[in-house]
């Protein structure tokens, strides 16, 4: 009898975790009700419609709401310009031939701006969609109060999972052949995947290796037939179909062969090769929305009808966070615009109007708040970062250039950094392709290169693209520490 008291209580025990935890998971949403404008006071920080992701998505819909007069703003990401500004040669933007995507993303930033859109270098990390006006946490500390939502966030890289990929990434692992192909000039690199993606980085390394093998896992390339007669023209790119990586090697430092296995035969073969670059396709962006908006199998958002609208009033999504069939620039940008027809006839039905704006005025968030940053300076003599590295207070240092488009998408995050951590740390930025008899102090320098030095002596370096969670925590672990520690630190 005692036993089954035992068991008994047990169970409850075990339901009522359960239901808290079904609870902690899934956030109820807000009620119909609470979809009611308040009295300014009752608001802080207030931003009409906010947009999460800059892309061509996240971009367009800012444009239209401008074009409303609806004040908006953007959370640009960790990736600013977003998938786009990874892409030599667009040749599908419609009305535009031949232009690379860094390009059309200006245009359509600037053009956004144009109509009032604000962005901000900035990215959300946490959603309360329990009650609106929706609560938006970002990275930089900022708590928002958003009226409408458009998701544009996006899709990463996916990756395969094997033996030695996260070992050798960004040392002969990349899923960014734009960033990278410059360092494997006369060598030999396999490209996984055959959709546009592989097909697209297969062309831009081909202009410096000796060697690029696309390999498959079918015998189907899923590229566009338009892709499929660019990459006829090239002689040193070379097709394998019906064969999976199993595994990559190196010898301790770089990648040097991969393990390939047969489609068919589950036949083994092993392939020397100096570099494996991954274009198998993304993964939508949104972890931060599960539990608070429906999401398929393969988390992309669940939209209703033939709207942008998510399970949740309010809150709209475009671009790839939600379409995984079509994944094309031109279709997220238009995507992005319906999006915000869909927020501005939301708004407009709460009577968010400019009469209802004029009241809350005091309240809207005001993006001046954050100011434009300080660039940090940049070295002009080895004899100026020779001073700088010697001096007592700690240094980072951001080698960088202007060809390599993830350092380029630091040198805003080093300025961030530079603003917060100014107090502590001596901030200076190196362009190894300007001033090459500074980078020749440090040997052969591959960009983008942080380098910590603390009393003149190098504490910490790192040569990947980091974002702005890494980089911070880079700097904190390696110098901020230590900072306190400093005799006579500033
Ligand atoms: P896709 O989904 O089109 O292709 C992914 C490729 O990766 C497929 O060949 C797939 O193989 C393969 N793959 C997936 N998982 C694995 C795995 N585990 N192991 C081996 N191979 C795997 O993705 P893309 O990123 O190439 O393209 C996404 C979208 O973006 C597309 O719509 C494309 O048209 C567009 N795009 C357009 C560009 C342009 O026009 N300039 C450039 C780049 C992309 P399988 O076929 O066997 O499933």
């Amino acid at each position: 009898m005692k036993r089954l008291w035992y068991v008994a209580i047990g169970l409850l025990i075990i339901l009522v975790a359960l239901w808290g935890l079904q609870r902690h998971l899934y956030q109820e949403p807000v009620a119909q009700d609470e979809y009611r404008l308040a009295k300014g006071a009752e608001y802080e920080n207030v931003v009409p419609l906010l947009v999460l992701g800059s892309g061509p998505a996240g971009l367009s819909a800012a444009l239209y709401a401008g074009r409303a007069n609806m004040p908006s703003l953007i959370l640009e990401g960790d990736q600013p310009g977003g998938l786009l500004t990874t892409t030599t040669q667009v040749d599908n933007w419609p009305g535009i031939q031949d232009q690379t995507g860094p390009k059309i993303i200006k245009q359509l930033r600037d053009q956004a701006k144009t109509f009032g859109a604000r962005m901000i270098r900035d990215t959300a990390v946490q959603v309360d969609f329990g009650s609106w006006p929706f609560v938006v946490h970002t990275q930089e500390g900022k708590t928002l109060q958003a009226l409408s939502l458009v998701i544009a966030t996006g899709a990463y890289s996916r990756t395969l999972g094997i033996p030695g990929e996260k070992k050798y990434w960004g040392n002969g692992v990349s899923v960014c052949a734009i960033c990278d192909a410059p360092y494997y000039k006369d060598k030999e690199v396999i490209v996984v995947g055959g959709g546009d993606s592989a097909f697209e980085e297969a062309m831009q390394l081909a202009a410096y290796a000796k060697k690029v093998w696309v390999v498959m896992r079918g015998n189907q390339a899923r590229a566009s037939a338009n892709m499929k007669d660019r990459l006829v023209g090239y002689s040193n790119i070379e097709i394998i179909g019906s064969k999976q990586l199993r595994s990559i090697s190196g010898d301790g430092n770089k990648v040097t062969g991969v393990v390939l296995q047969d489609s068919a035969t589950g036949v083994s073969s092993e392939m020397d090769i100096d570099g494996v670059f991954l274009a198998i396709g993304h993964i939508p962006n949104t972890a931060m929305f599960a539990g608070q908006l429906d999401l398929d199998l393969q988390n992309y958002l669940i939209l209703k009808d033939r709207s942008q609208v998510t399970s949740l009033p309010g809150v709209f999504a475009a671009g790839d966070v939600h379409d995984r069939v079509y994944q094309q620039a031109g279709i997220a940008a238009g995507n992005g615009i319906k999006a915000a027809l869909d927020a501005l006839e939301f708004l407009n039905e709460l009577g968010v109007n400019s009469d209802f704006l004029g009241t809350i005025e005091a309240n809207l968030y005001d993006v001046r708040e954050s100011g434009p940053l300080k660039p940090v300076p940049t070295a002009t003599s080895a004899k100026q970062l020779t001073r700088m590295i010697d001096s007592l207070k700690p240094l980072l240092v951001d080698f960088y250039s202007q060809t390599c488009p993830s350092c380029l998408h630091m040198l805003p995050l080093i300025n961030q950094a530079s603003a917060r951590f100014g107090g502590s740390i001596n901030f200076i930025k190196v362009d190894v392709g300007k001033t090459p008899e500074i980078a020749k102090m440090f040997g052969s320098i591959k960009v983008p290169m942080v380098r910590l030095f603390r009393g003149g002596k190098e504490v910490a370096n790192n040569n990947q693209a980091m974002n702005r969670i890494e980089l911070y925590k880079f700097i904190t672990e390696h110098l901020l520490g230590a900072v306190n520690s400093v005799p006579n630190s500033p």
